[in-house]
C-alpha cells in the first residue's frame, strides 16, 4: 500500500498527476489545465480529491485549479510568493514545509528559476517528485524569471535525491530534449541509447495527447537516469548551464 499516481495527458503536451493514497483513497491533483480528463479519471478511480497541488503559477499547470477546487471542495497549494498569481490559492508552502495526501507525505523544495515562485513536492517514501516545468527527461525549463545561478542550485537540490527516485515532470518534452542532448554531448553513451529508446516509445503516438496511453508516454523518469543524461544537471557550473541553457533556446 503506497501512493497511486495516475498520468493524466493534458492540453497538447502536459501532464497533469492524479496521487492516491492506496491506505486512506485520499488523493490530491498537481499542475491540473483542464478539468474534464481530470474529472474523467476521478470517476474511473474512485478517488477522494482533498488537496489540489501547483508546482508554478503558469496557465497550463494551475488553470483547472478554482473548478477543481469547487467540485472537490478542496484547498490549493503553491509557494506562499505565488498567492496572488496560482488561481484558486488558498494555502502557501515554503522550502522545508510538508503536505500530506492522506497517509503519504511531501516535502517542499523550493526552486526558483522558470518562475520565481516554482516549488517541487518529494514524495521520499514513494520515491516520487513532481517538478513540473524545472528538470524535464532530458532538459530544463525556460529562464523567464531566474538566472542560470537559480537553475544551477535547483539542480543540485534535485540531483542530491536518491538515484531511484521517480521524475515526474510538467511536459513530454523527452524526445526533443534527448535530440539537444546529445548535440550537446555527442560522446554520451546513455543520451545516445535513451534517445533511442524514448523515439521507438514515441513512434506510435496518438494524434491527440489526450488519448495517449502510458506506453506512450517517457515520464517518468528517474533521478539516476538524469544524472547521466541530462546536460543541465550534468552542468559542472552554472556558466556551462547558463551556455547549455542560450544554445537549447535557439537550436
Ligand atoms: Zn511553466
Ligand atoms: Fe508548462
Amino acid at each position: 500500500m503506497g501512493l497511486r499516481i495516475e498520468r493524466i495527458p493534458t492540453l497538447g503536451d502536459n501532464y497533469t498527476y492524479l496521487l492516491i493514497c492506496e491506505e486512506t483513497n485520499q488523493a490530491a491533483v498537481v499542475d491540473a489545465p483542464e478539468t474534464d480528463p481530470v474529472v474523467k479519471r476521478v470517476q474511473e478511480t474512485g478517488a477522494d480529491v482533498t488537496k489540489i497541488l501547483s508546482t508554478h503559477h503558469h496557465w497550463d499547470h494551475s488553470g483547472a485549479n478554482p473548478d477543481l477546487a469547487e467540485r472537490y471542495g478542496a484547498p490549493v497549494f503553491g509557494h506562499v510568493s505565488d498567492a496572488d498569481r496560482i488561481p484558486g490559492f488558498t494555502d502557501g508552502l515554503e522550502e522545508g514545509d510538508t503536505v500530506t495526501v492522506g497517509n503519504q507525505t511531501a516535502r517542499i523544495l523550493f526552486i526558483p528559476a522558470h518562475t520565481r515562485g516554482h516549488i517541487a513536492y518529494v514524495f521520499d517514501d514513494a520515491a516520487a517528485v513532481f517538478c513540473g516545468d524545472t528538470l524535464f527527461a532530458g532538459g530544463c525549463g525556460r529562464l523567464f524569471e531566474g538566472d542560470p545561478g537559480m537553475m544551477f542550485e535547483a539542480m543540485q537540490k534535485l540531483g542530491a535525491l536518491p538515484d531511484d527516485t521517480r521524475v515526474f515532470c510538467g511536459h513530454e518534452y523527452t524526445e526533443s530534449n534527448l535530440v539537444f542532448a546529445a548535440h550537446a554531448e555527442p560522446d554520451n553513451r546513455a543520451v545516445a541509447e535513451k534517445l533511442e529508446r524514448v523515439r521507438r516509445i514515441r513512434s506510435d503516438a496518438a494524434a491527440d495527447w489526450h488519448d495517449a496511453t502510458p506506453a506512450e508516454m517517457t515520464i517518468p523518469s528517474t533521478i539516476g537516469e538524469e544524472r547521466a543524461t541530462n546536460p543541465f544537471l550534468r552542468a559542472d557550473t552554472a556558466d556551462e548551464l547558463g551556455q547549455r541553457r542560450a544554445a537549447k533556446d535557439s537550436f
